[in-house]
């Protein structure tokens, strides 16, 4: 195995243009799990550890552009008032240790629909920033997942950043597990009220092929909501509109029997997650009105 060891990123894209299977390491905490497994032998190693601007973010106006290899913890200490929800997200992610090195490009490199960053990128809205030698451009989040552990990239192209849109709204994150930390989800879910647009967002987790939106549930909401004059008048949503809200969730999920649990208590899981998170987020917005 060979291991490359670019110092810039114009360097790291020759490099991955010239050798299309090396395998890129950021963290390492998928890629060394793979390699010490034997689950991967790559004749290339693509170590991105010196390209310091993929541990930076930038504030824009309306959003914030990731480096794809800012930790967890970062995101958690610094951007917690942006991206609400990916920092609760990070926050379930793993120990202190991985969440010192992990972050959410090698997430994303790995598309497992159980990793964590997955529900609050879909909910908060955003693309992924890829390039190449050839070119750079933007994967609409929901465009990037194509199948188990599958996703949009090229073979010669490297994740420079996520381009997110900074929180105009609550956001929350929820997670079931056998524990409270260090444990693979058996399913998540994330939801984003987006006031500006006066839209609700969602993102489901571990519960289908790739991590998902419930598109007919958040259409349902954003109608609910809509007609009820909720965003306005800042009422209670409506038991009923929770409900079903949360029946919609959880027949969006295409979940099925795993070690981790079954396809029925998945199903039952996100209906809760959904109930809870709708409640948590619209009390804080009626709050902050
Ligand atoms: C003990 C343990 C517990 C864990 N718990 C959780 C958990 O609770 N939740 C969770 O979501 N994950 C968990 N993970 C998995 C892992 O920590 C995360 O997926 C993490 O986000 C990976 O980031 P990384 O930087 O370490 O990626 P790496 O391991 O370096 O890379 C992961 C994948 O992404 C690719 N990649 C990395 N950077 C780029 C880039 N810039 N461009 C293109 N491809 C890239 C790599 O080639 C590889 O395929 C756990 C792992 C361990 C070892």
């Amino acid at each position: 195995m060979e291991f490359l060891r670019p110092a810039s990123w114009q360097e790291a894209l020759a490099a991955k243009a010239e050798h299309p299977t090396a395998l890129p390491i950021a963290g390492g905490t998928d890629v060394m799990v793979e390699i010490n497994f034997d689950h991967r032998r790559p004749d290339h190693l693509l170590d991105l550890n010196r390209i310091g601007e993929l541990e930076e973010w930038e504030t824009g106006t309306d959003t914030v552009r990731l480096g794809a290899s800012v930790p967890y913890a970062r995101i958690m200490s610094g951007l917690r008032a942006e991206l609400p929800g990916l920092a609760l997200a990070s926050h379930t992610v793993a120990s202190p240790q991985i969440r010192n090195r992990g972050g959410v490009g090698g997430n994303l490199g790995t598309a497992s629909p159980a990793g964590d960053a997955h529900p609050a990128l879909l909910a908060g809205g955003g693309a992924v920033e890829a390039e190449s030698v050839r070119g750079s451009r933007l994967i609409p989040i929901d465009d990037f997942y194509t199948g188990v552990k599958r996703n949009a990239l090229a073979p010669d192209e490297l994740i420079r950043a996520v381009h997110l849109k900074k929180a105009t709204g609550p956001q929350q994150f929820s997670k079931v597990g056998t524990r409270n930390a260090m444990v693979i989800a058996v399913c998540a879910f994330g939801i984003a009220l987006h006031p500006d647009t006066r839209t609700v967002r969602t993102g489901i987790g571990s519960a289908a092929p790739t991590p998902i939106r419930a598109g007919t549930a958040e259409e349902f909401l954003t109608a609910a909501l809509d007609e009820g004059g909720l965003w306005d008048s800042r009422k209670p949503v409506p038991p009923a509109v929770a409900g079903q809200f949360a029946a919609l969730v959880a027949g969006a999920a295409n979940p099925i029997d795993d070690v981790r649990g079954t396809a029925a208590y998945r199903r039952h899981a996100l209906g809760v997650m959904a109930r809870r998170t709708l409640g948590w987020t619209w009390e804080q917005y009626r709050a902050e009105g």
